[in-house]
């Protein structure tokens, strides 16, 4: 990867901008350097985007699917290289980067390969006439990813924007330009049509991101990110009514019910806070336990929030991350000060660890559990985005299911229990766009994906995905 990391426009690396500093989160010491990307840039950008788009959308759709399935398997011949980009910029543990972050990309543009071009046209017939739909892509799309799970998420977009037609100029976190860089990479070497996929690298307001929204060759918004970054996309495409896709914050309940395999569940919930250094917008940060059970839980998710591995990220053993900045550190240490602030007993955590080495210079945060706060507290109200939970107890379902439903937040929610009557109860109770049943993060990628109030619009996966990056047009024939 140059450094600094360029920009990829028109299928050609473009070293052009200002640079800003990439920073290793393990031991916070500056990597390498980035191009930031100004508003010509930005137009060199989307000019790409949309001198590339008719021939593009022009295609057949089985050819930019044998282009999105070429794109998975080139995604495999340059495994190490993304995993190595990913660690470089997250601190990730290379056993979750090797088994979900970066399969999850190649899988991502092959089955919207798969699915795109097994979809069926719709036509219907009346006596004397025959309705049908054709649709045709949106058109330059502005691809805006965040840190947490830099590749995954932006090939979640990019596989099914590319394969139904549109052109893109993507942006990923100004945390986290690593693995898209190598993924322009690998589209130049597969012989993309040069601008059908753009990357540019930069900050948000003020900056790239807000340049690329705003820009007027700008067609649609498909954004994953905090809420209050959503709500300002939001404004800036306002007055030109661009179609947008979100996938915002949370504040996830999980529900632990007496009757569950209690084993399951600490082990189910262990993973649910803690996974990625609970930097998942699917994390639970709150979980309600049934009252005869609450305290054995919070004792053996303690215990096992206390076993979770800080080695170094290429350990196999790892299993902790640190924070993605020294920023998004002192926000989460923030939320465990206020936790003592307003009375939390803190069962495991609370604070940094110490090294001795030079990762005492990363930035780490303990994983931390807590309980004895109302659920109106500041700390079981806000997105924390940390290896974090609080756990409360509970008396009856319907006291849970309140519990879990009083959020601004509605993205994820999990259930533990052994009754398959309760299970499908409480499951449809939920506000939540996905509840996952003794398990957690277990996904089919042609199932819906997205959430209710500040957890964002619209939902993608499958032919959820394909319905957002297409505009249908009906057409009516008299016959
Ligand atoms: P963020 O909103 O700060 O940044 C996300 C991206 O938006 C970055 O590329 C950033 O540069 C860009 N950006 C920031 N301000 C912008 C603006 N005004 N205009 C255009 N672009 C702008 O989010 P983050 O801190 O990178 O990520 C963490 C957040 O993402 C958490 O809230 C988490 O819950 C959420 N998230 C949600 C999902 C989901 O699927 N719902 C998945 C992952 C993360």
């Amino acid at each position: 990867m140059p450094d600094p990391v360029t920009h990829f426009i028109g299928g050609a690396p473009v070293a052009l901008g200002p640079t800003f500093a990439a920073c290793d989160p393990v031991t916070g010491r500056e990597v390498r350097r980035v191009h930031e990307a100004d508003r010509s840039v930005v137009d060199r950008a989307v000019a790409a985007a949309r001198a590339a788009l008719p021939g593009w959308a022009a295609l057949p759709v089985a050819e930019r699917a044998a282009w999105t399935r070429r794109l998975g398997d080139a995604i495999e011949e340059r495994f190490e290289d993304l995993v190595a980009a990913e660690i470089a910029d997250t601190g990730k543990s290379i056993t979750q980067t090797r088994t979900l972050d970066i399969p999850r990309g190649a899988a991502n543009f092959r089955a919207f390969a798969e699915i795109a071009a097994q979809r069926p046209e719709s036509a219907f017939h009346l006596k004397d006439a025959l309705s049908y739909t054709v649709r045709r892509p949106l058109g330059v799309v502005a691809v805006i990813v965040p840190w947490n799970l830099p590749f995954l998420l932006a090939t979640w977009k990019l596989g099914p924007c590319l394969v139904a037609g549109n052109t893109v100029v993507a942006k990923p976190s100004e945390h986290t330009p690593g693995s898209l860089a190598v993924l322009a990479e690998i589209a130049a070497s597969i012989g993309l049509p040069p601008g059908v996929l753009n990357v540019v690298n930069g900050f948000g307001t003020g900056s790239t991101g807000q340049f690329l929204v705003e820009h007027p060759g700008v067609d649609a918004v498909t954004f994953t990110g905090e809420s209050r970054t959503g709500s300002a996309i939001m404004k800036a495409v306002a007055d030109r009514v661009k179609p947008v896709s979100f996938e915002l914050g949370g504040k996830n309940a999980g529900l632990v019910f007496a009757d569950a395999d209690l084993e399951a569940a600490v082990e189910g919930s262990v993973r649910s806070v803690f996974t990625n250094g609970g930097q998942v917008c699917l994390c639970t940060e709150r979980l309600y336990v049934e009252r005869p059970v609450f305290g054995e839980f919070v004792e053996r998710l303690a215990e096992g929030a206390r076993g979770l591995a800080f080695g170094r990220p290429r350990d196999e053993s790892t299993v902790m991350m640190p924070m993605i900045s020294a920023e998004h550190r002192d926000k989460v240490l923030t939320y465990y000060a206020l936790a003592k602030d307003e009375g939390a007993t803190i069962h495991t955590g609370g604070g940094t660890p110490r090294f001795g080495d030079e990762r005492d210079g990363g930035y780490y945060v303990e994983p931390t559990v807590l309980t004895g706060l109302p659920n109106d507290s500041r700390v079981n109200r806000e997105e924390i985005f940390g290896p974090v939970c609080h756990v409360a107890p509970f008396d009856s379902e319907t006291e849970a299911v309140g519990l879990a439903n009083d959020s601004e937040y509605g993205l994820a929610a999990t259930v533990w229990t052994s009754s398959l009557n309760r299970a499908h109860r409480v499951a449809r109770s939920l506000e939540a766009g996905l509840v996952w049943v003794n398990t957690w993060y277990l996904r089919d990628l042609r199932t819906p994906f997205g959430g209710v109030r500040l957890s964002g619009i619209g939902r993608e996966g499958g032919t959820h995905s394909l319905d957002f990056y297409s505009e249908p047009t009906t057409i009516t024939i008299k016959l």
